[in-house]
C-alpha cells in the first residue's frame, strides 16, 4: 500500500505546487494593477490642473495591460512597434482610447508605468512641438520625478541623454513652461523663456544638443 501512499503525495505536492503558482501570479497582478491605480491617480493630481479633465477622466479608466515578454511583444508587433530589434522594449502607450502596456520581465515596472501614463496624459500637439527625442526626454525626467528616483547604478536607463537634456531645459525654462508644452500642447512661453536664456532659438539649440550627444561616432 505504500506505493499509492506515495503516489497520492506526489500528486498532492504537485497540486500544492500549481496552487502556490498560480496565487504568485494572482498577487503580481494584484500589485501591478494596484501599482498602476496608485500611480495614475497621483499624477493625475499632480497635473490636474494643466490636463483637460476628460483625457484624466479617460486615461484613470483605462488600466494598464501587464504583460509576459511573449504576450508583451504580440502586442507591441500588432501595435505597429517592432519587438526584439536591438533593445528590449518595457512598455508603450499610443493614446488616451486604448491601454497602455508594460512589459513584466525588468526591474523598471513602477517608472515604466509613469512613463507611459505620462505619455497618455500629454497633448497629441506636444510630440511636434518638442519634437520625439525632447518629447520621451521630458516624458523620462517626469516620470523619474513622480518615481522620486533614478534608476539605481546597473539597470539600464531609459534615454538618458534625452532625460538629462530635458531636466537641464526644466531647470533653465521652469517646470510650469514645461508641463503647459507637454500636457497642453502650448509651448509659447517655453519658447520665450529658452529664448531669454539661450538666446533665439533657444529650442531648437536645446534639440541640437540631443542630436549632438547621441550621434555615432
Ligand atoms: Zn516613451
Amino acid at each position: 500500500m505504500s506505493d499509492t501512499h506515495d503516489n497520492t503525495r506526489e500528486m498532492a505536492q504537485a497540486d500544492l505546487d500549481r496552487l502556490v503558482e498560480s496565487g504568485r501570479d494572482i498577487h503580481l497582478h494584484k500589485y501591478l494593477a494596484e501599482t498602476d491605480q496608485a500611480l495614475t491617480n497621483a499624477l493625475a493630481e499632480k497635473y490636474r490642473d494643466v490636463v483637460p479633465p476628460s483625457r484624466i477622466e479617460a486615461i484613470l479608466a483605462l488600466p494598464t495591460q501587464f504583460e509576459g515578454r511573449e504576450r508583451f511583444d504580440q502586442a507591441l508587433g500588432k501595435a505597429g512597434g517592432k519587438p526584439g530589434e536591438g533593445t528590449r522594449v518595457l512598455g508603450y502607450s499610443r493614446f488616451d482610447t486604448e491601454q497602455a502596456h508594460v512589459a513584466t520581465d525588468h526591474l523598471e515596472i513602477p517608472k515604466t508605468i509613469a512613463h507611459e501614463r505620462l505619455h497618455q496624459l500629454s497633448d497629441p500637439r506636444a510630440v511636434e512641438a518638442l519634437g520625439q527625442p525632447l518629447y520621451e526626454g521630458v516624458t523620462e525626467d517626469l516620470a523619474i520625478d513622480a518615481i522620486g528616483s533614478e534608476s539605481p547604478p546597473g539597470l539600464d536607463r531609459c534615454y538618458p541623454t534625452e532625460r538629462a537634456v530635458a531636466h537641464e531645459m526644466r531647470d533653465l525654462a521652469g517646470s510650469d513652461a514645461v508641463e503647459r508644452a507637454y500636457f497642453a500642447g502650448d509651448s509659447s512661453e517655453l519658447r520665450q523663456r529658452l529664448d531669454e536664456r539661450l538666446g533665439p532659438g533657444g529650442m531648437e539649440r536645446i534639440q541640437h544638443q540631443i542630436t549632438e550627444l547621441t550621434e555615432k561616432p
